[in-house]
């Protein structure tokens, strides 16, 4: 498939025209950017690592019935992909505290909490992603409330498929950010990508993070992280 005019130039992912009007490709590059844009770095091979890791993973969460935007990987940093209207929300899935929920709430990184916590922040890099609440998600014409509904029974679905397959390879899922988008014929789908640069995955032996928190606090080996999160996935993952 040729590669057509750029729709979009995201962070750390490119959006391109396809000849088919229903597919975009997107392009993974191996920039790592933390606190809105303030820590920018290369990291060389983290868009080929992201792909093929957002790819096994999003084929195995369409194993399990969940609808996505992938339609396939078509080279080391691509992926073919249905064209959707992102719905301009964040949807964070939490089953243990950590990161900004941990800063803001006064609470240790790592407690487990007696319930699974959503959390949706508005899509906005000029105000810096703020969280917001249903109420606001609608008045702010984001979505309705029974959009809402069914995005965060999605998210549970999806939270619960990602659990049980990162069990398997001995992490713990912390958390993750997932987003949603429209497809022509109006369903909600998965969108975006799942990687270690939009989640948060520990060593469930030894606690060790293998995600971008490597690079937003200075830890180092964020490659290699990288490349123990594909390798684990690629033992348990049937490739399509
Ligand atoms: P936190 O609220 O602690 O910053 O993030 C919670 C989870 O969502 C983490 O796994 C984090 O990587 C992910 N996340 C939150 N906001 C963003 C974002 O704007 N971009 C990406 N890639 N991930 C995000």
């Amino acid at each position: 498939m040729q590669q057509r005019e750029i729709l979009y130039e995201g962070k750390t992912k490119q959006l391109f025209q396809t000849e088919d009007p229903e597919l975009i490709l997107i392009h993974y590059m191996d920039t790592a950017t933390a606190f809105n844009n303030i820590k920018l770095a290369t990291i060389e091979n983290k868009g080929i690592l992201n792909n093929k890791i957002s790819s096994l993973v999003f084929e195995y969460l369409a194993q399990k019935g969940i609808r996505t935007h992938y339609v396939k990987m078509v080279g080391d940093r691509d992926q073919l992909c249905r064209r959707v209207r992102i719905i301009p929300l964040e949807v964070i899935v939490r089953n243990v505290i950590a990161g900004s929920m941990a800063h803001r709430l006064g609470l240790e990184e790592g407690t487990k909490p007696s319930n699974v916590i959503f959390d949706i922040c508005y899509k906005n890099d000029d105000l810096g992603d703020p969280l917001i609440n249903d109420h606001h998600a609608v008045a702010l014409g984001l979505v309705s409330y029974d959009e809402l509904n069914r995005i965060y029974a999605m998210a549970s679905e999806i939270n619960h498929v990602l659990i049980e397959l990162f069990d398997r390879v001995n992490i713990t899922l912390v958390d993750f950010k997932v987003e949603f988008g429209y497809t022509p014929d109006g369903e909600i789908v998965l969108a975006d990508e799942i990687s270690p640069d939009t989640s948060r995955l520990w060593d469930k032996g030894t606690n060790e993070r293998l995600d971008r928190d490597r690079f937003r606090r200075d830890m180092g080996r964020i490659r290699e992280a990288y490349g123990e999160i594909l390798a684990r996935l690629e033992r348990v993952i049937e490739k399509q």
